[in-house]
């Protein structure tokens, strides 16, 4: 494999940098970003604003992405898509697009697996792998964003860092990518439209919180007491939900930006009317917000999802209490639309793909 550096993990600065060492002029920096984060081209000769000496140089230095899109499974109500992507080293990542009446939400991973182990997850079953560069991140969201505006979806509006992958764990990275995208001379992603979702990672909370970006956090509670928490998630092990709510309100402190608890709805284990009393009861004077998940269960865990009564007993519980709450709508499940669940069934040959699945509109992207 020929080693060329991904330009999607440079920042503007550095490919400037960059143009100036190779006797360029450095506002061809400012062209080619646009081409690459406004067009979401794909190769340099589509860069028509290039002399062609300048566009065969950048092609023998980088590439654009190292990701190749592997299976795009749009659900029947036509309101998600799923994508699967192939990097470089052959592992597999997943995100999702979310059509809402307000825009497209990319939900995007930001490692391979995960470490955090939390007990019901289907991404964090086999470890983490490894982290993703900030390219590969780059490259879901351009990538996807250029397959469904193809589609007639318009462009991504809104992003959640809710793929695989614990977002704080790939600190440095996860950062410099929400600086790309979010630079006004690229993607112009506003900070209010990103929301990065953390199981409580409680000295990186803080560290983000004196980052000066607004973006929103959502914090992965799950359960309302610290024995409990130890049960379903292994960081309760390191953080107490004393300490992640804590962090968490440093956090609305420093930024004004409202955190969301989510909070998954385990049968018999975290979803009894006297937890909902207690989760009140330890958010009382915050004012958060509680986005209570019904469970997706998957091959990785016995954990069952909560009955429905149980799920309308936790809620108006909360409600009733003052809680800010809602339920998460659940999107796509006949493409196994959550966390890590269609990697799982591709990877050992369950995945059922007899889905609607569009090919890319113009074979762009080699299958395989
Ligand atoms: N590591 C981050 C983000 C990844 S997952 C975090 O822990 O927040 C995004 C959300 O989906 C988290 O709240 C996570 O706990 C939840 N999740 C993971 N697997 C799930 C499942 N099987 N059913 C419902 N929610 C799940």
């Amino acid at each position: 494999m020929e080693h060329k550096t991904d330009i999607l993990s440079k920042s503007l600065d550095e490919i400037k940098r960059d143009l100036i060492s190779m006797g360029e002029k450095s506002f061809r920096g400012e062209q080619i970003y646009e081409w690459l984060y406004k067009k979401g081209v794909t190769s340099f000769h589509e860069m028509t604003n290039l002399p062609q000496t300048l566009i065969l140089k950048l092609e023998s230095q980088y590439s654009i992405g190292t990701l190749r899109l592997l299976k795009r499974l749009i659900s029947k109500d036509r309101h998600t898509i799923k994508y699967l992507y192939l990097l470089g080293d052959n592992n597999i990542i997943e995100c999702v697009v979310m059509k809402y009446h307000h825009g497209n939400t990319l939900c995007l991973s930001t490692q391979v697996g995960c470490a955090m182990g939390c007990s019901f997850c289907a991404s964090g079953a086999g470890g983490l792998v490894r982290n993703l560069s900030v390219g590969e991140m780059t490259a879901q969201l351009l990538i996807t964003d250029r397959d469904i505006s193809e589609l007639g979806w318009g462009r991504i509006t809104g992003m959640v860092l809710m793929g695989s992958g614990e977002p704080l764990d790939n600190y440095d990275n996860t950062l410099e990518f929400l600086h790309q995208i979010h630079n006004p001379k690229g993607f112009n992603m506003g900070w209010r439209s990103i929301t990065l979702s953390t199981c409580g990672m409680v000295p990186k909370i803080r560290l983000l919180a004196d980052e000066g970006i607004s973006i929103n956090l959502a914090v992965s509670l799950h359960a309302s007491n610290d024995e409990m928490r130890r049960r379903i998630m292994r960081i309760a092990n390191v953080y107490s939900i004393k300490d992640v709510i804590e962090a968490s309100r440093y956090y609305f402190e420093k930024t004004g930006r409202r955190v969301t608890f989510e909070y998954a709805l385990i049968q018999d284990e975290n979803d009894k009317p006297e937890h909902a009393e207690e989760l009140a009861y330890i958010l009382r004077e915050f004012p958060c917000h509680v986005n209570l998940i019904p469970l997706n269960e998957n091959m990785h865990s016995s954990s069952k999802r909560s009955r429905i009564q149980a799920i309308n007993k936790f809620e108006s519980v909360l409600k009733s209490a003052g809680i800010s709450v809602t339920r998460r709508r659940e999107m796509g499940p006949d493409i196994q639309g959550a966390c890590g669940q269609l990697k799982a069934s591709f990877l050992n040959g369950t995945a059922d793909f007899k889905t609607e699945e569009a090919e890319s509109s113009n074979g762009k992207y080699q299958r395989i």
